[in-house]
């Protein structure tokens, strides 16, 4: 299965505060900085609406 990673518009960076740098992996449930690299884990069903 291919990953998928998707842009998350208009969210800014909590770490270095860049906006639209936001990348969602749906498979993994993770949210990646393509700025600074930071990752965090999210709640699918959050984004799933
Ligand atoms: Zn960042």
């Amino acid at each position: 299965m291919a990953e998928l990673a998707r842009a998350l518009d208009d969210l800014t960076c909590a770490s270095c505060g860049t906006t639209d740098c936001l990348w969602i992996y749906p498979v993994r449930g993770v949210v990646e900085c393509r700025e600074c690299g930071t990752k965090a884990v999210v709640i699918l069903d959050a984004l799933d609406q």
